[in-house]
């Protein structure tokens, strides 16, 4: 009976098994050419500082919209991205739409020439070592100011290589581009770290943010970061504010800018510029 039972589970996991890799086979192929397609898009979310409630930039987000699949995850297909390969030819990419669409912000009065674009960079992207070059490429042909240009590289990214990521984020520094950690406090790298690497912020993961309302835990450690990110002279971000009491809350600690549904969610650059002038 249990051999029985063992054999069908089996089966069923095989099964299981093989139409999860038949969907990243197609995602992959469906993937190549998606962006000469017109299929891929940024979408930006506005970034506020929480002192005076204004927004100080947007962080630029990928969409995939398929003609037969729909909208495809950003967490799903960066995935295949990653794996693939593919992240090398739409990286470049996005930076260079990011870029320009930043540029062109700044038509307007002094507070918008300021404004900031965040763009996140893979793992496999930070380790192919031309980052920097593309980076400077991109800031040339769009006339963006560097500062202007942040990077949002990921906490296990980083310290997964952290001497070879050192110096990039070296080199990066260099030319006036700020660095910033994604999804920190999900890496359980502790703050230790950020007294190594040269970075300009860190983006409290969604996650702690989340529950912070509930659970004491995740208040202590939001609070924690905030004031050892502020000793080290780090900017702090925090991700996914969704309910004005986290909003209040974060303040109130000090954290100095947010992004999340409750301030805004993300739109198209046409939309994004209307926002802020
Ligand atoms: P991330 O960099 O941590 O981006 C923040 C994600 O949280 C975005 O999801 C955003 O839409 C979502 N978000 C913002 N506010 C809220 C909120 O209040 N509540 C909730 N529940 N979610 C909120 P999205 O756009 O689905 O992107 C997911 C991840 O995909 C990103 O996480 C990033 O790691 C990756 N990604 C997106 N675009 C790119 C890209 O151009 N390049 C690379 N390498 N990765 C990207
Ligand atoms: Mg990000
Ligand atoms: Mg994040
Ligand atoms: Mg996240």
């Amino acid at each position: 009976q249990a051999k029985v039972a063992g054999k069908n589970c089996y089966r069923f996991y095989s099964r299981a098994m093989d139409q999860a890799v038949e969907r990243r086979v197609r995602l992959e192929q469906e993937l190549r050419g998606a962006w000469e397609r017109g299929e891929l898009s940024l979408v930006y979310q506005p970034v506020f500082r929480l002192s005076d409630s204004r927004i100080v930039g947007a962080e630029a987000l990928l969409r995939w919209q398929h003609p037969e699949m729909g909208m495809v995850a950003p967490s799903v297909f960066i995935d295949v991205a990653e794996q693939s390969g593919l992240i090398e030819a739409i990286g470049p990419r996005v930076l260079r739409a990011a870029c320009a669409a930043a540029a062109r912000w700044s038509i307007g009065s002094d507070p918008l020439d300021q404004l900031f674009v965040s763009v996140n960079v893979s793992p496999r992207q930070l380790r192919s070592g031309d980052l920097p070059e593309m980076v400077a490429e991109c800031l040339r042909e769009t006339g963006l100011a560097a500062s202007r240009l942040h990077l949002e590289l990921t906490e296990t990214a980083v310290i997964s290589d952290e001497a070879h990521a050192s110096a990039l984020l070296a080199t990066l520094h260099r030319s006036g581009v700020k660095v910033w950690l994604d999804d920190f406090g999900t890496g359980f790298s502790g703050l230790s770290h950020l007294r190594r690497v040269p970075v300009d912020g860190v983006k409290i993961d969604r996650s702690f943010i989340a529950d912070m309302l509930r659970d004491p835990d995740d208040l202590a450690l939001t609070t924690a970061i905030i004031a050892m990110a502020h000793s080290l002279g780090i900017t702090v971000v925090a991700e996914g504010v969704e309910k004005e009491g986290q909003f209040n809350i974060l303040r109130e600690r000090g954290c100095d800018l947010a992004q999340g549904y409750w301030l805004g969610y993300p739109v198209t650059a046409a939309e994004f510029a209307q926002l802020v002038t």
